[in-house]
């Protein structure tokens, strides 16, 4: 793209900025206590300040009452088209990929039982292009003024970026595909996702590389850690070693996949959360027994499942009882 056409795009971009994302959305539910209760229960919140006849909601919730769930808003939403003809122009630029990079939200008032929810968005900025380790593309900043009777409640800045996914082989076939295509065999439907691999975690797929399952543990109060992550969860240190699962584990919480399906995974399929021996937990399939027959409790083994040329995966074989 020629710098002048560049500066023509992004001045059509920005003429974005200001315009309604949604208006006069409505909330589906009022403020309720079941939706405090099951919310405080997944992020294992217990301050007292949710509960009880004086509650409050969790201040993190306000999207939450904003949102449509799995059936949508229906005619509820106050989406405009602003947003979707940002996204057409974006896309017939070839910035067709999306990812969300950050939220941030300010809170005014506290939101309680009963309160009725409305909102109202904003296309607040489009940014001028940016290279990141993606791609390129232009980040777009919503901001949505969440009410609660008409008062409002708090603001809710969610950030995306719309980009031209890099091309990491230039559009060529990955080397398994080309495997499969030279054995006579269709090439696979998709490939299974890749994991990011970043310094926080480059540890623990170099381990998975040499089939050693390693755990983090703190240096400094020895408190052991997974996923991996810069610091300790019980003392904050940031110094810390690996140890070696021993690989036996048992299954502490599971569901099987039947719906919606994934290109490249084959329901149905157990997706277990195996707690190691050691006593950290992880998020695996579990293989060798039938999905339906996986139970809480039943021991695992670990072992390492060749997916393709480029990716190997830790996962858990029911053992024999
Ligand atoms: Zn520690």
């Amino acid at each position: 793209m020629s710098g002048v056409n560049e500066a023509d795009f992004l001045g059509r971009l920005k003429k974005f900025e200001g315009q309604p994302a949604a208006s006069a959305g409505v909330g589906k539910d009022l403020v309720n206590e079941p939706m405090i209760r099951h919310w405080c229960e997944a992020m294992g919140d217990t301050n007292p300040v949710y509960a009880g006849p004086d509650a409050i909601a969790p201040p993190t919730m306000l999207q939450a009452w904003t949102m449509g769930g799995l059936s949508g808003h229906g005619d509820g939403s106050g989406r405009t088209s602003g947003y979707d003809e940002l996204f057409e122009l974006l896309d017939g630029a070839g910035y067709t990929s999306v990812v969300a990079t950050d939220c941030e939200q300010e809170y005014v008032r506290d939101l309680r039982p009963g309160d009725r929810i409305t909102y109202d968005a904003v296309i607040e900025a489009v940014s001028e292009r940016k290279t990141t380790k993606l791609g390129t593309g232009h980040f777009i900043t919503t901001r949505m003024d969440v009410r609660a009777d008409g008062h409002l409640a708090g603001t809710h800045r969610f950030r995306i970026l719309k980009y031209a996914p890099a091309q990491r082989n230039s559009g060529e076939p990955s080397a398994s595909r080309k495997a499969a295509e030279g054995k006579g065999q269709a090439p696979p439907e998709a490939l299974r996702p890749r994991p990011v691999v970043n310094r926080d975690n480059a540890g623990f797929w170099a381990g998975v590389a040499e089939h050693r399952l390693l755990i983090q543990r703190c240096d400094d109060c020895a408190e052991l850690r997974f996923p991996w992550l810069p610091g300790c969860h019980a003392c904050g240190s940031a110094r810390w070693g690996a140890v070696e699962a021993s690989g036996s584990g048992t299954v502490f919480s599971y569901v099987v996949m039947h719906h919606p399906p994934f290109p490249a995974f084959d329901p149905p399929y157990a997706v277990g959360l195996i707690e190691l021996a050691e006593g950290v937990r992880m998020i695996s399939n579990v293989v060798g027994v039938a999905a339906d027959k996986v139970r809480i409790g039943m021991p695992v083994r670990l072992e390492f499942l060749r997916v393709d040329d480029e990716l190997e995966l830790p996962v858990f074989r029911a053992e024999a009882a």
